[in-house]
């Protein structure tokens, strides 16, 4: 089934009801979101000689424009490839590339990252700019009729930052989201023509995923009108739009929760502020329940496996005299309806309650594969399972807890952040001999990224901002180190593997041997 099905059905049976909406005002009504949606799908196999199967990047700020283009894309039966906006050009560069992109959908504010990389990859036809004359232009196309598309067929790449320092494209099918979205009615609640969903969090992650369900009910998508959601805002949408849902990164709960707008505001139109992609302290959930009552409901997932892997529902959340509801707190959840989920040892053997191994995930909302990334699928999918990387237990009664990220991801304001990335921009530095970045735990970022340096040389070598402006050239801004200890030597096994968890404890205790 084409998911741009959805779209079109709306349509027709909720005619002038809302759509989309720009903070409380409507942008579309269904009807003619539908109607834009088969004629931007028109133009962009006709205008740009797109055939089904080939690749449409989105680039661009949370807009309504990112839904038209997204569905636009599937309607045409293209596939659709969300970039995070806050992506280094470099970076974007790659991923359109890697993914063959042919046309990218961009706004004014990310016209000037793109723009420029049509002369340069060979494949990339077009870039659009959303909204404005060209999209409109788009919009008067000839409609053309819903393209027939199958469970199996690729519908979204989802680039995720790989550790070998390249992202890979989770490559997700129809059939992918559509137990996604599924499985969002089955953990997490039903979704009504009248509700609503928020797009406070990229559109090219979670909250993208989370708003397919509200698009197949038919619940109104709200783009906030500021760029940075905040109490007095979420207060007047959720009093314009009740039955609101939204996805955030915990760190972005903890500033909500906090925001003395939200103190006794009504919230009665909330109804489920859903978080995850990174841990989420007890402290810091406590407060959010004190805030926002029980409406709050926890997912772990990845792209890979779309927000979908364990969940702590509404109803774990407010059970608040279970035995274990601290423990449970602490954790990420029960495993999700339409999946197995497993602790296994080295050699993939299930390993039994209390013990810690690496989490694996098997059930069709696994992705297909990387794209165009043969071995790297055959190691993540080996004998039929997801590996994922993390590593966790499961208890007596089957929720699981994370207790490490193997990859060493660093999760920085909600964003991922793999180490390798920031390394291989500091050896570009002539100055640099070796380095090893690892996250510190920061109250307001999560984590912040430090690095450790080891100069080349007499060691007179780079200042701190040699290196950010080293960083800069090559990787987004977020990524860069906030801190940079300049040491001897890094710590290593009797493999020459750099001791990671040595450098996090010399953080931990405040004793960085720092020469400068
Ligand atoms: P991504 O593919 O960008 O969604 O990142 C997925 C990774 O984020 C997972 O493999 C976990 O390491 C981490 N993650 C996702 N959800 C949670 C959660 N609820 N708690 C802790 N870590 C999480």
């Amino acid at each position: 089934m084409n998911l741009a099905t959805w779209v079109e059905r709306n349509g027709r049976r909720l005619r002038d009801r809302p759509a989309l909406a720009v903070g409380e005002e409507v942008h579309g009504t269904w009807e003619v979101t539908a109607a834009r949606v088969a004629a931007l799908a028109g133009g962009l196999r006709d205008r740009f000689g797109l055939v089904p199967g080939d690749r449409v990047a989105i680039v661009m700020a949370n807009r309504p424009e990112y839904l038209e283009a997204q569905f636009a894309a599937w309607h045409a039966g293209l596939v659709a490839v969300p970039v995070n906006a806050r992506l280094h050009r470099e970076e974007v560069a790659y991923v359109l590339e890697h993914s063959g992109t042919a046309a990218v959908v961009t706004d004014d504010e990310h016209a000037d990252l793109v723009g420029p990389l049509v002369d340069r990859l060979d494949g990339l036809r077009a870039v659009v700019v959303a909204p404005g004359p060209e999209w409109d232009g788009l919009a008067a196309s000839t409609p053309i009729a819903l393209s027939d598309r199958g469970s199996d067929d690729a519908a979204w790449l989802f680039y995720t930052s790989g550790t070998t320092g390249r992202p890979k494209g989770a490559t997700l099918t129809h059939g992918n989201l559509l137990m996604a979205s599924l499985s969002y009615f089955a953990d997490i609640g039903p979704v009504g023509d009248r509700d609503s969903v928020l797009h406070a969090a990229p559109l090219s992650h979670g909250s993208g995923l989370y708003g397919l369900p509200h698009v197949a009910k038919g619940a109104v998508s709200v783009f906030p009108s500021s760029g940075a959601l905040d109490g007095a805002e979420l207060a007047a949408l959720v009093r314009r739009w009740p039955g609101l849902s939204f996805f955030a990164a915990p760190i972005m709960v903890k500033r909500l929760a906090a925001d003395p707008a939200l103190a006794g505001a009504d919230l009665s139109g909330l109804k489920t502020v859903i978080y995850g992609g990174a841990p989420m302290y007890l402290a810091d959930l406590e407060e959010a329940l004190a805030t926002f009552g029980p409406r709050l409901a926890q997912i772990y997932g990845q792209g890979e496996t779309p927000m979908t892997i364990t969940a702590l529902s509404l109803a774990d959340h407010a059970e608040t005299d279970h035995p274990r509801w601290r423990e449970r707190m602490q954790g990420v959840g029960f495993p999700r309806t339409d999946v197995e989920v497993r602790v296994a040892d080295a050699d993939d053997r299930p390993l039994p309650p209390g013990e810690a191994g690496e989490v694996l995930v098997r059930g069709p909302v696994v992705m297909a594969g990387y794209w165009d990334q043969e071995e790297e699928s055959a190691e993540t999918l080996r004998g039929g399972w997801l590996h994922t990387g993390d590593v966790g237990s499961l208890d007596d009664d089957g929720y699981l807890t994370l207790h490490d990220r193997s990859k060493d991801l660093i999760i920085s304001g909600g964003m991922n952040i793999y180490p390798r990335e920031v390394e291989e921009a500091l050896m570009t530095h002539p100055g640099v001999q070796a380095v090893a970045v690892v996250g510190r735990p920061d109250p307001e970022w999560g984590e912040s990224v430090v690095a450790f340096v080891v100069l080349g040389g007499d060691g007179s070598g780079p200042s701190a901002e040699d290196l950010d402006r080293t960083c800069l050239e090559r990787i987004a801004r977020f990524k860069r180190p906030k801190q940079y200890h300049l040491v001897e030597a890094l710590p290593t096994n009797n493999y020459g593997k750099v001791l990671k968890r040595e450098l996090r404890t010399w953080l931990e205790e405040g004793r960085v041997p720092d020469q400068r």
